[in-house]
């Protein structure tokens, strides 16, 4: 049967990398038969710029009806200025909490041909592997009520709440227990159980949980440990799962470990299977129309799309071995450059993934 793919490219680099992006797409769609059908959309400034407002409803309508969503990235200096409602991250957070997306996977990877990106001794991040599962609709980043208000005697006090609902945990939890499960069974859940009742409920009940995975291995970690454990020794994680906050957080350690944010691909997903796909770093808008931009992470958000929403675990690895193989070649954008590396643009860099499919 025909799914649906809607391609949100976004601000900044969002465009030049989509595209590339959209060119391996179509190549696997006509190689592997998968009979998929495309859309796009505006959203972020590219959609306040012709709408006003970050999150058309056309947009979120194309995106209730998509089977998955390829998203580029959203916002820049050009929209600074304007009220937080009104922002372009506005419209990412709105697809976010208008399809119910609660779960983020965040893969940190590093390819051994990158070992020397990274701000790390090789020997610690060389074939690092991890899968970050954080809960992204719940958590103090939502939590009412929030504020800033004024005390008696004039003082002003910033305030905001740190909730979360048993079956909110179990939710996100049975998503990294299934992921362990794929992986190598090894699950660490972050918490700061010492301190903040929430993460008390959020251990027990992913103990609970744990009984009904005998096969995957729980542990439990403070947050301050694991962000101190993953750059001592950042190979002992499997799957990590934690709240919104710390998973905001230790997500983007992970990333840094292997050098590139360029290099990272991440997948919201919803309880259906339906996802949204996107690189995990920002618009860029330094380096925004030069073509220089690493189209790589956008191409492997490509990959988790076919892989978790539309069923195409052979196409995803081909994705993955063609990315592989243009590393191999000595192909660098400049975010990854090596001193024996060719410089590439993001363009050169996209065709190459293409030939090497
Ligand atoms: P950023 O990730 O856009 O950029 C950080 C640094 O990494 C910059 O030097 C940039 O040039 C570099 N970089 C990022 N992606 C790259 C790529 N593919 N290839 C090569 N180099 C790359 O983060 P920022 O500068 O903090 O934010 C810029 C804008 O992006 C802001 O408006 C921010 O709100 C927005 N943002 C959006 C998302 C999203 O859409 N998901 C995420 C983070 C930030």
């Amino acid at each position: 049967m025909s799914q649906s793919v809607l391609l949100l490219p976004g601000d900044g680099i969002g465009p030049e990398i989509v595209a590339e992006a959209e060119k391996v797409l179509h190549e696997v769609n006509d190689n592997f038969g998968l009979d998929l059908r495309f859309e796009s959309g505006l959203v972020g400034g590219a959609a306040i710029d012709a709408t006003g407002e970050p999150l058309p409803k056309k947009t979120m309508e194309r995106a209730q009806k998509a089977d998955a969503i390829l998203l580029g990235a959203v916002g820049g200096p050009k929209w600074d200025h304007l009220e937080m409602a009104l922002r372009p991250e506005k419209g990412l957070l709105g697809l976010r909490s208008g399809l119910e997306l609660f779960a983020n996977l965040r893969p940190a990877i590093l390819y051994p041909q990158l070992a020397s990106a990274s701000s790390l001794k090789p020997e610690v991040v060389s074939g690092l592997d991890i899968l970050i599962v954080r809960e992204l609709t719940g958590g103090i980043y939502f939590g009412q009520p929030r504020g800033i208000r004024t005390l008696e005697g004039g003082e002003r006090q910033g305030f905001n709440t740190y909730v979360y609902r048993e079956s909110e945990i179990r939710r996100i939890g049975r998503v990294a227990f299934e992921a362990a499960r794929q992986r190598n069974g090894r699950l660490c859940s972050v918490d700061k159980a010492n301190v903040l009742e929430v993460t008390v409920l959020w251990r027990e009940i992913m103990n609970d949980l744990a009984k009904e995975y005998p096969d995957v291995e729980l542990s439990h970690m403070y947050v301050d440990n694991a962000a101190m454990q993953l750059v001592r020794a950042p190979k002992q994680f499997d799957v990590i799962v934690t709240g919104n906050m710390f998973g905001d957080i230790l997500s983007d350690e992970a990333a840094m470990l292997t050098g590139s944010i360029g290099m990272l691909p991440s997948a919201s997903m919803n309880a259906e299977k339906q996802g949204m796909f996107e690189p995990c770093h920002g618009s860029a808008p330094d380096i925004a129309g030069q073509g220089v931009a690493n189209p790589l992470a956008t191409i492997l958000s490509v990959a988790m799309m076919l892989r978790y929403s539309l069923n195409a675990e052979e196409a995803a690895r081909a994705i993955e071995a063609a990315v592989s193989k243009v590393l191999d070649q000595g192909l660098r954008t400049a975010d990854i450059m090596s001193p024996d590396g060719r410089r590439v643009g993001t363009s050169e860099m996209g065709q190459a993934v293409l030939a090497a499919l």
